[in-house]
């Protein structure tokens, strides 16, 4: 809740410098491109004998508001499983033994599709796996605000134990709540000892109920494919546990699990149905993409007309390509599109302000807008006498003004491309003083649209440095 100085000014019919005078007596110091709070500005509004009102929290036009589901309408669906641990103690293999008992046997011949996600049937109940194993996928999900996983499985090689990617996979499903279900896998190993592996969880918090701890622990082999009927009834019984519930009859609410442009089908979503059923038809929007849902197809390569909670589907017909982990929802077209354009119009603004690095000329508009508090520098230089009475000279600016000049690496010999990269990360322009970019350099400073300026006389340097910042200096009110 914040207003720029300039519209406070005009809504008021005063001038700026009037309220820029008056902010400055409440010793708030700003520019006529700055904002004020609604405290502040309610403050000299009333100064004004003008009276200011908060408006209304307006609702973000790049937001869906969420449906909010009665309790009385859910009903329980299949839970979704990621499996996690350490590289190499049988993730895939794992997930391929699943698929392998489960899926193809049942159906006659049937090809299993890769769509990101299967569902198998055990005791009449179905589970559905993501296929992208670790603990990454499921992060990075995670960080754009989507909830997949009801269940994980934590797998663990008994002949290898608790390794660094198994504390990792503990931590990431801790913090996401999600409960844990142990494999512990490669039982057919000579070497398999599977107390040890226990005995190490333990450590982590994970203790075994044959040990009294709480933690579901099934002894697998991937190869063999033994245990796996097991480990299946023991995620049907924590689902039961967990009462893993959606409303079917809703517009659907769902979670991109992959998504490509296909040549042929045009953008090809796997979509994981969380809530709701998705249909034929359905005008959807996920991310910045949107469309009607023209085809679907299950992660048995069947054509399908509906896909209610916990179904994992191929969806046809988005207009773009929309990112793992964006939300899909269905909703009327009209505003699937306004929403679609919002969000485009939003990512490009965030991309322009990302892509507004500090160079030398367009310093002191920065400046002015509020963008730049900090000015920059990376210095190289040909001799350690010259860096030194650059910094010493460069640091003198700083003469308390709203922009201070701070050097954030300085170093001998020619501009490199982590000069580059670290100007980059640090919003810094970079200096050179009787040295060059080297080739790797110039093309990173392009890509990265770093200023880099090249000096044979400190004089000049300091000089360039100066007139841009006095350049913000001198506009008087
Ligand atoms: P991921 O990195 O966790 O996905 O592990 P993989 O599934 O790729 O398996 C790593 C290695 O362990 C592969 O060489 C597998 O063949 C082997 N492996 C996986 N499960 C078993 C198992 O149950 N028994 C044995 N002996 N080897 C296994």
């Amino acid at each position: 809740e914040s207003i720029i100085v300039k519209e406070l000014a005009s809504k008021m019919g005063r001038e700026a410098s009037e309220v820029i005078k008056k902010l400055m007596m409440l010793g708030v110091m700003v520019t006529i491109n700055q904002e004020v709070d609604f405290d502040t500005a309610s403050l000299i509004a009333t100064d004004f004998g003008v009276t200011v009102e908060a408006l209304p929290p307006e609702e973000d036009p790049t937001e869906i508001p969420e449906i909010e589901d009665d309790e009385a309408d859910l009903v329980i669906r299949p839970p979704v499983v990621t499996v996690m641990g350490h590289v190499d103690h049988g993730k895939t293999s794992l997930l391929d033994a699943i698929r392998q008992t489960r899926v193809t046997q049942q159906e006659a011949g049937g090809i299993t599709q890769h769509i990101g996600a299967y569902q198998v049937v055990c005791q009449g109940k179905k589970i559905v796996f993501l296929d992208t194993p670790g603990h990454e996928a499921f992060t990075a999900m995670r960080a754009r605000g989507a909830q997949v996983t009801d269940i994980a499985i934590l797998v663990v090689a008994a002949d290898d134990g608790v390794m660094p990617q198994t504390i990792e996979a503990i931590n990431h499903a801790k913090s996401a709540k999600v409960p844990i279900i142990v494999a512990i896998n490669k039982m057919d190993r000579p070497g398999a000892n599977p107390d040890r592996v226990k005995q190490q969880l333990g450590d982590h918090g994970l203790v075994p109920e044959d040990w009294g701890g709480d933690t579901i622990m099934v002894p697998v082999s991937a190869h063999q494919k033994t245990g796996i009927e097991e480990l299946l009834e023991m995620i049907l019984l924590m689902a039961e546990v967990q009462e893993i519930k959606a409303n079917p009859n809703r517009a659907a609410y769902g979670i991109i699990i992959e998504a490509e442009l296909d040549k042929g089908r045009g953008p090809v979503a796997t979509v994981l149905v969380q809530k709701g059923t998705l249909r034929i038809g359905d005008s959807i929007i996920a991310g910045t993409a949107f469309g009607k849902v023209r085809a679907m197809v299950n992660d048995r390569g069947e054509k399908v007309k509906k896909a209610e909670p916990s179904t994992p589907v191929e969806v046809l017909g988005l207009a773009d390509v929309p990112q793992a982990g964006d939300i899909l929802v269905a909703v009327d077209e009209k505003t699937a599109r306004a929403v679609a354009e919002k969000r485009i119009a939003k990512r490009r603004t965030e991309e322009m302000q990302q892509s507004q690095k500090v160079s030398l000329d367009d310093l002191f508009k920065q400046i002015q807008d509020g963008n730049i508090k900090d000015l920059n520098i990376v210095i190289k230089a040909d001799v350690q006498g010259s860096i030194e009475a650059l910094r010493q000279s460069l640091l003198n600016l700083n003469t308390g003004e709203e922009v201070r000049v701070s050097i954030v690496h300085a170093g001998v010999g020619a501009i490199n491309e982590s000069d580059v990269m670290l100007a980059s990360a640090s919003n810094a322009l970079i200096i050179g003083f009787n040295v060059r970019p080297d080739g790797n350099a110039r093309k990173a400073a392009e890509s990265e649209k770093i200023d880099i300026r090249l000096y044979r006389v400190i004089y000049e340097a300091i000089n360039d440095v100066e007139a841009a910042m006095k350049g913000m200096l001198a506009p008087e009110y």
